[in-house]
């Protein structure tokens, strides 16, 4: 499978702040192919999040984005508000880092569950129980029966993270979109709900894009790999490619700071903090954490380099190491 299911292009948002317009996505391109994982590697604040809410328009009023979001062929960003809605949730899904508040605290798991097919028309009305039960034990949920009639806050936060995967799987939708779902949970659940993702993920033949800043998470899940700092990817390839032979400063900085196993030595953090969205930098936004920086690079914004098979670097390093 080979098809292009999801093509973004020169994706920009803005943020409106007392009237002024605050960049939190500078021109994002990329691309995901039926069936396979995008992972959208980064810091907090890197502006990961705002980008998958901007591809499905779950952004407060005043935010403005532009460029072009092509799913299956058709811009969502010119589409009116109720096919936004009949698109959410049956084409395309999300999920949450926290469970908690994607679920609604007043009713049972299950009767939510039921609301997201009743809302798309996918299932009879006789038939939604028995659905729910179906999708609840394909999530690993034990006793399905019982816990569809629990509440969301007598759920530990696995079974939670479980039961909203199961939501978003309610009307098989083409594109999962996962906003850091195992961040809240302990390295175990973690484990577990990263499996479930996978074996849905092979039973639906669903396209994913997941957004971590855990690079563990990354290799876990990752057919290709999208780094991003400051509202910009600046790395982009294969897993292997980007997590194998970094070639963006930035990334090499990620993984030095990752622990390894049987690791001894002292990890080493990127110094310094991202900068403020309010107030970007003339040149290369990494620049001040950057050990190579160069008169250039606080100047210059660096432009993508082609290192070649579909890996590219956004830096002047790069593209003096190929010139
Ligand atoms: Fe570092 Fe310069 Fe490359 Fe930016 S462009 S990552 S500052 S070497």
């Amino acid at each position: 499978m080979n098809e292009t299911l999801l093509k973004v292009d020169n994706l920009v948002t803005h943020f409106s702040i007392r009237g002024k317009p605050i960049p939190a996505v500078r021109g994002v391109s990329l691309e995901v192919k039926k069936g396979k994982t995008l992972v959208v590697l980064g810091e907090s604040g890197s502006g990961k999040s705002v980008m998958l809410r901007s591809i499905l328009r779950i952004l407060p009023k005043e935010t403005v984005t532009s460029g072009q979001v092509l799913y299956n062929g058709e811009e969502l960003l010119h589409k009116s508000e109720k096919e936004m809605q009949r698109i959410r949730g049956s084409q395309i899904a999300m999920v949450f880092q926290d469970s908690l508040s994607a679920l609604d605290p007043l009713y049972r798991v299950g009767e939510q569950i039921g609301e997201c097919m009743r809302d798309h028309g996918t299932a009879a009305k006789g038939t939604i129980r028995g659905k729910v039960t179906e999708l609840l034990t394909k999530v690993g949920i034990p006793s399905p029966e019982t816990r569809m009639r629990a509440y969301p806050f007598e759920m530990s936060g696995g079974m939670r993270q479980r039961s909203v995967i199961g939501m978003s799987l309610a009307n098989t939708p083409q594109l999962l979109l996962a906003d850091e779902p195992t961040t809240a949970l302990d390295v175990t659940i973690q484990a577990q709900i990263l499996t479930l993702f996978k074996q849905i993920q092979r039973e639906y033949g669903m396209t994913v894009i997941l957004v971590t800043h855990d690079i563990g998470v990354a290799i876990e899940m990752a057919d290709e790999i999208a780094v991003m700092y400051a509202g910009k990817i600046v790395e982009y390839g294969d897993v292997s490619q980007v997590l194998g032979s970094p070639a963006h400063p930035y990334t090499k900085g990620l993984i030095e700071a990752t622990p390894r196993p049987g690791q001894r030595e002292e990890l080493t953090a990127i110094p310094g903090q991202p900068p403020s969205i309010a107030n970007m930098p003339a040149g290369c936004a990494f620049a001040e954490r950057c050990r190579w920086a160069t008169e250039r690079c606080r100047a210059e914004q660096p432009e993508y380099i082609s290192i070649g098979g579909g890996h590219y670097s956004a830096c002047h390093l790069t593209e003096s190491s190929t010139a």
